[in-house]
């Protein structure tokens, strides 16, 4: 597993614990989520194809690294 630093895993259960993380639209190739964060709501979606994460916040915009709301959403698959 890549190396994640807590602060981001931290936030990630945090928003899973409040709820804020909701499943929307499951299609044959891609799940859509919506993620409540701070100050704004970001829309996570799965490729299943690809296997990826996507969120539109501007951190894994410009870092293209798996933000908090990749995690929250990865968590939730698991429970
Ligand atoms: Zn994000």
């Amino acid at each position: 597993m890549e190396k994640v630093s807590n602060e981001i895993m931290r936030k990630a259960r945090m928003l899973l614990e409040f709820g804020k993380v909701q499943k929307d639209i499951d299609t044959e190739k891609r799940t859509y989520y919506t993620v409540e964060g701070d100050s704004e709501t970001h829309s996570v979606i799965y490729d299943k194809i690809k296997k990826e994460f996507l969120c539109d916040c501007k951190w894994s915009t410009l870092t293209n690294k798996k933000c908090s709301h990749m995690f929250a959403v990865e968590l939730k698959g698991m429970e």
